[in-house]
């Protein structure tokens, strides 16, 4: 039998998310059920909520950071056993079948991967519906290891803004001593901060707040440049190997293609549904790339937590009850959030 759980969904792209009950699966034999204790707040579920990608079916429960314990497992489940503190992040299946998903690049399958939430589930004809809600029920090929020692509010964003900023860093091969730029300090581009200067890279804040530049000191660059100054444009010419964008808002990427070494790369994370016209001598001088990046894999995933296990690197949070969400939402369109707003699911139950 489903099991009826709490959730927050929003009914409409202009209605505020409120309480609803939703159905999850009866478990099947490779499935986890999850409790969900906490689950982090993406700009990506605002940009779902309010249909700004223009894909969302209604009603929508986002939430794809989602950290919590095993309350039980099905028969054929090896990896996991009740009361480990496990997490579920963007996916929730895919084919594995494709040449991507044998890759381990299940965020690319052929067929299309089966997001954690606004996607259609196994059977075909009901919805996902993501973490904003008390448990979920995930094939263990989906579900995530927590680190033993990282608290599960502060790990809860390693599921998304963690692994959509370490996949690119290691795709690109950055390393020790490597100059890199992150662009707009929020959720993702914190993690990103702290993920490449722990791997060795001079780390400098790319941002539009200048009371951000303590933090951004603190989290672990060396440099902090104010992107509303056209001089950051003039002096800082040749100067990255890499720059990880996660403004979450259009830019001008030229601009930022100026302040790329030759060889060196821009790689888009943040995803604002406008086009982002580049001019193709920007590119053309110096041999530049501007890419983009998706997330990351579920083996990659378990990489990545591991490394922040081993390297003590959480999310910095503000832990909110459920019934904040609409503020946070509000908050986080004006910058307004240091850096990731987690819920604590408690406020649900
Ligand atoms: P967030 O916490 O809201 O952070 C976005 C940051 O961008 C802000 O803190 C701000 O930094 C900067 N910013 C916002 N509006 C701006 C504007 N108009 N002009 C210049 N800078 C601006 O968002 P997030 O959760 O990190 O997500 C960022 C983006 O990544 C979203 O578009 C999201 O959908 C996307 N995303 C992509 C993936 C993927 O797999 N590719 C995964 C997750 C999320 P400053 O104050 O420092 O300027
Ligand atoms: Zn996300």
């Amino acid at each position: 039998m489903p099991t009826t759980v709490k959730a927050f969904a929003a009914a409409a792209a202009t209605s505020p998310l409120g309480p609803m009950d939703i159905q999850r699966r009866d478990p099947g034999p490779h499935d986890v059920v999850m409790d969900i204790l906490y689950c982090g707040v993406c700009h990506s579920d605002i940009h779902t909520a309010r249909n700004e990608w223009h894909g969302t079916t209604y009603p929508v429960v986002p939430g794809h950071e989602l950290a919590g314990k095993v309350i039980s497992v099905g028969a054929s489940v090896k990896k996991f056993k009740v009361g480990d503190p496990v997490g579920v992040g963007c996916m929730v299946d895919s084919c594995g079948e494709c040449e991507n998903c044998k890759d381990g690049e299940e965020q690319f399958c052929m067929k299309g991967c089966r997001f954690t939430y606004n996607s259609l589930d196994q059977d075909g004809k009901s919805q996902t519906y993501g973490g904003y809600s008390t448990k979920v029920v995930v094939d263990e090929k989906f579900v995530l290891k927590m680190p033993a020692n990282l608290p599960l509010d502060k790990a809860a964003p390693l599921l998304c803004a963690g692994i959509t900023t370490y996949s690119p860093l290691r795709h690109w091969k950055v390393k020790a001593g490597d100059q890199v730029a992150v662009v707009g300090l929020g959720g993702l581009g914190h993690m990103g901060v702290k993920l490449a200067a722990a791997m060795g890279a001079e780390v400098t804040v790319l941002s539009t707040s200048d009371s951000k530049k303590d933090d951004a000191l603190r989290l672990g660059a060396k440099h902090f440049l104010n992107t509303k100054k056209p001089e950051t444009f003039q002096q800082n010419m040749g100067k990255f190997n890499f720059i990880l964008n996660t403004v979450s808002a259009p830019l001008d990427v030229n601009s930022y293609l100026g302040l790329l070494k030759r060889n060196g790369s821009l790689v888009q994370v943040g995803a604002p549904s406008e086009p982002l016209p580049v001019a193709t001598f920007n590119l053309i001088f110096g041999r530049k790339s501007y890419s983009g990046s998706l997330i990351g894999g579920v083996k990659e995933t378990q990489e990545m937590l591991d490394f922040c296990g081993k390297h003590n690197i959480t999310s910095d949070v503000e832990v909110i009850p459920m019934q904040k969400i609409n503020e946070a939402y509000e908050r986080m369109i004006k910058g307004d959030v240091k850096y990731r707003f987690v819920i604590d699911m408690a406020s649900l139950k």
